[in-house]
């Protein structure tokens, strides 16, 4: 399935993949759209086409977003300088923004996983 010359380590495979990279050679992109994998690297032709990251990617943006900066929230207190109303809005607003940049770079991660792991994402039936 992999065509890549040399041995990605999982650290490096996840690196390239949080920046939207290819994990094989660094230098192609991994999307051709916002959550849309390319089928080819074009820069070295590997091929991610197959691999199904599914929910893994909402679940990391969840993980991350919620459990690590949802906590920040109860630290900052905004009600002295402006309404309830006007604080839960912006926090709703901060945390849409923050999960829709967290999303595909969580993607990146998963397909850089299953990429380096060998592993397609499909499902296995162990009888
Ligand atoms: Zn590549």
């Amino acid at each position: 399935m992999t065509s890549c010359p040399e041995e990605i380590t999982l650290r490096k495979a996840a690196e390239r993949g949080v920046l939207g990279r290819c994990p094989c050679c660094g230098k192609g992109v991994l999307f051709a759209r916002y959550l849309k994998q390319v089928d080819n690297c074009a820069a070295c032709g590997e091929q991610f086409g197959g691999l199904r990251a599914d929910d893994a990617a909402p679940w990391l943006t969840i993980i991350v977003v919620g459990h690590i900066f949802l906590p920040l929230v109860f630290m900052v207190d905004l009600t002295s300088i402006m309404p309830v109303w006007a604080e839960l809005t912006l926090w709703s607003a901060v945390f849409t923004l923050l999960s829709l940049v967290m999303l595909p770079r969580a993607k990146g991660v998963m397909l850089a996983v299953l990429w380096q792991t060998r592993a397609t994402g499909e499902p296995t039936i162990v009888s």
